[in-house]
């Protein structure tokens, strides 16, 4: 009876949060409706669609955006990781400027490309060559038949739950637009297992592919005793070692290799590091890499319109160089541990069945109890306590990502932090008779 009420009264509080957002938000009602003409659903990327329909930007600055209703919101969605100099750095404006009227699509090599390779393979120890792409799923596809070309084997190993483009998902048992790669599937942290079904499949696999930390999937670190072993029993067998950096190599200057010490053979990167521009990268280890390069014989081909764009060239080399020193990356995700923290320590006073999970400037609010959360719980978990906390955060003028994903960027202050925390806070006071308490599902 206890539970009956409980979902009716949270069903009623999602319904009518959903009723306020739908009357504060004309303006970009009316684009969603009028966008439905030409793109499905008024959608042209599966992770901008919420119900009932997402608020539509016009611009931003610093860490602030703004919509068509001209609510003004502190981004905490942050590009889902990408947005990571916030929406006007003047370093990078400056040059982006400088870039447009210098004129683009040249067609040729630029004086930016081999700046920014130099920088990248500067940054990352894991990146001896680099060739860059368009996406972090281009990068991910190029880095996977890269690993089955020199190998000489077809099978992938990759993470259930894991994420790694558009056709290169593992969430909710996988896409049917998925890329026809043999797959296996393991079960992320899961040593014996994982392990074993290396061994079974030794002579085909060509790779395994996954994050240090399920961005995706919901900011699950990996344990180093499960990299330990992948990094131990992919160089037994064969195959090649993967870490998609796409989204994790924000969290430390040197990327998460740096810091949980095991280098892959291949790495990719992309969101951020076209400083805002669209962007994708794969390399490793340079014996692998120089099967590219184009003066050797039976060199492998990597075509790529706008591979070298100067835009993306430009605006990432002068991120990199200029505004994302190691100080910068050092103290952007120290506020990111300290506002996860503060968050935590809510949710612990108001005894809410809620945890964060992640670390640095990216991490995950789930409506999960402390301790419980593994890929396979974020799947199954009640999503209307979050998609409350979704509505109400967008309303108190906190931009945030539907799954509870925060991300943060350079521009973002204390004073941005502390917000978010007592908005947080107040949800909390204001739900938590309605929410699951600590307790209840463990
Ligand atoms: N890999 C990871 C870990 C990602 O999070 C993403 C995007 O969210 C991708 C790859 C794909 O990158 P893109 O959206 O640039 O294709």
């Amino acid at each position: 009876m206890q539970d009956l009420l409980v979902n009716a009264d949270l069903d009623a509080a999602v319904a009518d949060a959903e009723a306020r957002y739908v009357a504060s938000n004309p303006q970009s009602q009316a684009r969603h409706l009028a966008a439905r003409a030409s793109l499905p659903g008024g959608n042209t990327r599966s992770v901008m669609w919420y119900h009932p329909f997402p608020v539509a930007l016009s611009g931003g600055q610093g860490a602030r955006v703004r919509d068509l209703d001209g609510h003004e919101y502190v981004d905490f969605v942050s590009e889902y990781s990408a947005g990571l100099y916030g929406h006007s750095d003047p370093a990078i404006q400056a040059r982006m400027i400088e870039v447009v009227q210098g004129g683009i699509a040249l067609g040729g090599p630029n004086v930016f490309e081999a700046a920014l390779g130099a920088a990248l393979v500067h940054r990352f120890p894991a990146l001896e060559r680099v060739r860059f792409t368009n996406s972090g799923t281009e990068a991910n596809i190029m880095a996977i038949s890269t690993a089955r070309a020199v190998t000489g084997r077809s099978k992938v190993v990759a993470m259930r739950e894991g994420y790694h483009g558009g056709v290169l998902t593992f969430a909710h048992g996988g896409s049917e637009l998925n890329l026809p790669f043999p797959w296996l599937m393991a079960d992320y942290n899961d040593v014996a297992g994982t392990e074993a079904l290396l061994r079974e499949h030794a002579g085909d696999i060509a790779c395994v592919i996954l994050e240090q930390m399920l961005g995706g999937g919901g900011c699950i670190r990996a344990t180093d005793d499960y990299l330990a072993m992948l990094r131990r029993v992919t160089q037994e067998i064969g195959a090649l070692l993967i870490f998609d950096e796409v989204m994790t190599s924000r969290l430390n200057f040197g990327g998460l290799h740096a810091v949980t010490g095991v280098t892959p053979d291949l790495m990719t990167l992309g969101k951020y590091i076209g400083g805002g521009a669209s962007f994708g990268a794969f390399g490793g280890r340079a014996d692998l890499m120089d099967r590219f390069d184009p003066t050797t014989p039976h060199a492998f081909s990597h075509g790529g319109t706008f591979n070298n764009n100067v835009l993306s060239m430009a605006a990432g080399h002068i991120g990199l160089t200029q505004v994302l020193t190691a100080e910068a990356s050092a103290r952007f995700n120290a506020l990111g541990d300290r506002l996860r923290l503060a968050m935590q320590d809510r949710i612990d006073a108001h005894g809410v069945a809620a945890c964060t999970t992640g670390c640095g400037s990216l991490f995950n609010l789930h409506f999960l109890p402390k301790g419980g959360v593994t890929p396979a719980t974020v799947e199954r978990a009640d999503l209307r306590p979050g998609k409350l906390w979704h509505m109400e955060m967008m309303m108190a003028g906190q931009y945030v990502t539907p799954r509870g994903m925060i991300a943060l960027s350079l521009p973002h202050t204390d004073a941005d932090a502390e917000g978010l925390v007592a908005a947080f806070d107040r949800f909390l006071e204001d739900h938590r008779s309605i929410l699951p308490k600590q307790g209840d599902m463990a």
